[in-house]
């Protein structure tokens, strides 16, 4: 079979076109592909076009494996629908009627005929997979004739009666708008006057009862009776698939992954196979290794008799796909072989799904299977050593979140042991999750804008639901399997889940749960392990993850398999990137932490920080507070050893390598008391009759506060302009960072500090502020007697500075982007006031992003480039970096690649995220990739 793939994919470069001919013979654009009888007009590399299903599909029918016949309305096809407000051009529709009689001739069945009905299913299916996001229609094609024709075909009246009521529900739903609560009020009803317990209780005059009485909430809430032409069907189903694409579920979920709302979603009309026609059939969904812990085997679950939704919705809990090797040796067989040969072809773990009707297999589905940050790293890992990638395509399958996935905390083993176990469900995404229990998403989302950690216990999860799962700390759920809704999402988030806790009885309304004889309420503590799914009824406190105990020296990283494979996805990283990764880091201990993680070199060591350290505030104040320069140099001389010694630490823990050390920043009353709170202290210290000494020094502090108020401190007294009017402290900071390394370089080790000056707009403010250090430099050489190498540069991060960098490089050996304050500078937005509007913004679609945390390329970027190219073009030799948060974000590091900076300055745990991405950078040159 795997040569057939091969042969399957050499021909696909001649069947694939996305253009076909008109009768006139000139070239027209396609918008419908078919599939069926071994051949398809499509194939893997039409992802944009066909979306990730249909190009599964049309890959998997190629290589001749049993996929039911069917077509694929294009993404293109969605957007026209959209600037047509809502209607296809009479062209794609005949293309659609064309498709149609095509599909009905490979199937040997008639939409509508009565003796032999075709019968499809109606999916979404966009280039990235959102997976419960959008609707799906199945049985498409039943109506009151077929359903009869159904019956005398299958022999199973039961069968076909329940088919039909299922379509009618969900065409009432998705298509008509029929609330879901009113079908299935019908239907515990029905369930009630028979007596019935399970659905499966129901026979066919009971499931007939059934379709009436839908047939007739139809006609009451629509007020027309159910469309019995299947061809209305068809079009109602494939509009409101393409009308899915916008709803508030697949919006929210485009916006937490990054996925453009332009792209549009493809529509799948196939052909139904059924797993519900009796013991000899069943569905399935599976993965060729453990998504969850990136295991090699074979992982996945399946129902009897039922159809592909039950698995996925997380109703019925189904059996782990091993038993069906008992059950149905054959089919398993067959299915084990052909996602072998999926996963050696695609040369990635395989997410596929199978209908088995009456002990025939069919393949319904197969892309690359979503997985945890882990197992993402095993999975890596493990096919370079299978030989099926080189390492440079493992760099490239991993997402760099991955990695801070993998630096997550878990519970302490130890104290965790010490707990009973309340309950066990599945582990559907690892991680330790302890927090109050809400039953909500809405709850979810309250409690934690008021800094509450929540575990959102849901019966089951659906896809609204997703709003409280990214904020919770870990997902429960009592029904579902491992790739129900829950567990999907769970894992794809990075967020702990556990589903399938089955004794937990959950009364969503009441806000009550009980395990066993325990009942707990909303704001009681759950925990869990989403690796074991153990769940106890305790606040349990984490404690960092493996690989960070392994960095920190905690542990032995030969006894860390996890940190061996984290450290061998980095290491081929390496080799890869070009620019290299620094960290911010502002004190030693820091510093040693980011140089584990692989940072060689700090690019932003914020001085101010140290201010704060033990003891340090009151001489920072007396320093602000000073009336004369004397007094000022007092104090200055207080902060020089203890700033020497910081700058000591850092260089020592960076071994050499370079380290940029920034000039303070901050405006001086971020070192004060409040204004407001100074006013309080005063008033009651007079009221009590405080102690008059106390009472004047509180004054003269309050007069000062009230001297150094500024209306706009982010745009005020700050940054060089602070160097400027207080020149002593430029000179303490340059004589401790000399001090220090002066001292190291006699020690042996080779420092050389650059010393940065920050917010530089005006050339000449660099001129003022080099001419300082350079002075100062000078002097600690002469009177420690070695000479050292040092550079003076700047940040950029005010656009004059990018606009006049021509003349700024001529004084600067190097600069740093400081994309905080450039972003701030170039919108105009507060950056620590952009959260009050930033939500409408995005609502809006004005910005797609928040621009703090990932560059806008177009403005921001823009400036950067205008920086970047002015600067080289005075001193060619110049070394760029960047320091703001941006040196972070995968998809800022892709931009800041494009413009061939020298390296990213990252905070100490997101440097194997910049590692990975700088490589990943590098390889796809493109912007964006
Ligand atoms: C910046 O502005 O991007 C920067 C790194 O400096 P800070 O965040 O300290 O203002
Ligand atoms: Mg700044």
């Amino acid at each position: 079979m795997a040569k057939k793939l091969m042969r399957a994919v050499a021909k696909r470069s001649t069947t694939a076109t996305t253009r076909m001919k008109s009768t006139k013979g000139t070239k027209k654009q396609r918008f419908v592909y078919f599939f069926g009888n071994g051949q398809a007009d499509g194939d893997r590399t039409m992802k944009d076009t066909l979306g990730g299903k249909g190009s599964g599909l049309a890959e998997m029918t190629n290589a001749g494996l049993p996929v039911p016949p069917g077509f694929t309305i294009s993404t293109q096809a969605c957007n026209l629908y959209y600037e047509h407000r809502g209607k296809l051009t009479p062209a794609i529709e005949s293309e659609i009627v064309d498709n149609v009689r095509k599909l009905e001739k490979a199937a040997g069945a008639g939409l509508g005929s009565k003796d032999n009905p075709l019968l499809v299913s109606v999916r979404s299916g966009a280039k990235f997979s959102m997976p419960g996001m959008m609707d799906t229609i199945l049985n498409l094609g039943l109506n009151d004739v077929t359903v009869e024709g159904l019956k005398a075909r299958t022999q199973n009246g039961r069968f076909a009666f329940d088919s039909y009521r299922r379509f009618i529900q969900m065409f009432g739903s998705v298509v008509l708008e029929v609330p879901k609560a009113t079908f299935e009020h019908e239907f515990e009803a029905v369930k009630h006057e028979r007596g019935a317990a399970q659905d499966t209780d129901l026979d066919e005059a009971a499931l007939r009862e059934v379709v009436t009485r839908y047939k007739k909430v139809v006609q009451a809430k629509t007020k027309k009776a159910f469309p019995q032409d299947p061809h209305d069907q068809l079009s109602g189903a494939r509009n409101a698939v393409f009308r899915s694409w916008h709803n508030s579920r697949a919006q929210e979920y485009r916006r937490i992954y990054d996925i453009p709302d332009s792209i549009g979603t493809a529509v799948n009309v196939q052909m139904m196979v059924f797993g519900n026609t009796g013991d000899r059939s069943g569905t399935g969904v599976g993965f060729t290794r453990n998504p969850a812990t990136g295991a090699k085997e074979f992982f996945g679950e399946f129902l009897i008799n039922a159809q592909g939704e039950d698995v996925v919705a997380g109703i019925r809990t189904p059996q782990p796909i091993v038993e069906l090797e008992r059950v149905m040796p054959k089919a398993y067989k067959q299915l084990r072989d052909i996602t072998t040969r999926l996963e050696k072809h695609y040369r990635d773990i395989q997410d596929f799904e199978f209908t088995i009707q009456d002990d025939r297999l069919f393949m319904l589905q197969t892309r690359n299977g979503k997985r945890t940050g882990y197992a993402a790293v095993v999975i890596a890992t493990d096919l370079v050593k299978e030989r099926l990638i080189t390492p440079k395509e493992a760099v490239l399958l991993v997402d760099p979140e991955s990695l801070s996935q993998l630096l997550a905390p878990g519970f302490d083993p130890k104290e965790w042991a010490k707990l009973p176990v309340a309950t066990k469900g599945l582990p559907a995404s690892p991680g330790a999750a302890s927090g109050h229990i809400v039953f909500t998403a809405e709850d979810a989302v309250a409690w934690s804008d008021r800094n509450e950690p929540v575990i959102l216990v849901r019966r089951e999860t659906v896809p609204d639901d997703i709003h409280g799962m990214w904020v919770a700390q870990g997902v429960l759920t009592a029904t579902g399997g491992m790739t129900s809704h829950a567990a999907v999402v769970g894992r794809q988030m990075g967020k702990p889940s556990v589903v399938g806790a089955g004794e937990l009885k959950i009364d969503e309304h009441g806000k009550t749960l009980r395990i066993k004889d325990q009942t707990l309420n909303e704001g009681d503590f759950l925990s869990f392990d989403g690796l074991t799914g153990e769940v106890k009824v305790a606040r349990v406190a984490s404690q960092p993850s493996e690989i960070l105990q392994v960095v920190a020296g905690k542990r032995k990283a030969a006894e860390s398999p996890i940190f061996a494979r984290f450290n061998q996805i980095l290491t081929w990283s390496d080799k890869f990137r070009r620019m290299g990764v620094r960290a911010n880091a502002d004190l030693p201990d820091q510093a040693e932490l980011a140089y584990g993680f692989g940072a060689r070199g700090i690019g932003l060591c914020r001085t101010e920080h140290m201010f704060f350290g033990e003891g340090r505030i009151p001489i920072v104040q007396r320093m602000i507070l000073a009336d004369t320069e004397t007094d000022r140099r007092a104090a200055l001389n207080e902060l020089l050893p203890l700033q020497r010694e910081d700058f000591y630490g850092v260089f020592k823990a960076m071994k050499g390598e370079p380290v940029t050390i920034r000039t303070i920043d901050p405006p001086l009353h971020e070192f004060l008391p409040k204004r407001e709170e100074l006013m309080v202290e005063i008033a009651k210290l007079e009221v009590t009759g405080g102690d008059a000494k106390t009472i004047a020094a509180r004054k003269k502090l309050l007069d000062r506060v009230e001297q150094l108020h500024e209306f706009n401190p982010m745009l005020g007294h700050r940054g060089v302009r602070l160097g400027i009017t207080y020149p002593e402290i430029t000179e303490m900071q340059t004589r401790a960072i000399m001090e220090a390394a002066c001292q190291l370089n006699r020690e042996g080790l080779k420092v050389v500090p650059e010393i940065m000056i920050p917010l530089v707009g005006h050339v000449k403010e660099l001129r003022d502020q080099k001419d300082v250090v350079n002075r100062v430099a000078q002097q600690v050489m002469t009177e420690m007697k070695v000479k050292i190498e040092y550079l003076v540069g700047t940040m950029i991060e005010v656009p004059r500075g990018a606009i006049t960098a021509d003349q700024i490089a001529l004084e600067a050996q190097f600069f740093s982007f400081g994309t905080n304050d450039l972003t701030q500078m170039t919108f105009g937005f507060s950056r620590d006031d952009i959260g009050k509007f930033l939500r409408s913004y995005q609502d809006k679609k004005i910005l797609d992003k928040d621009p703090f945390a990932t560059i806008d390329v177009e403005g921001v970027g823009a400036v950067v480039r205008i920086g970047v190219e002015k600067g080289r073009a005075a001193r060619p030799d110049i070394k760029i970096g960047i320091c703001g948060e941006h040196g972070g974000d995968p998809s800022s590091v892709h931009f800041f690649e494009s413009v061939k900076l020298d390296y990213v300055s990252a905070s100490p745990y997101r440097i194997p995220v910049a590692r990975l991405a700088a490589a990943q950078a590098a390889l796809q040159v493109k912007v964006g990739d």
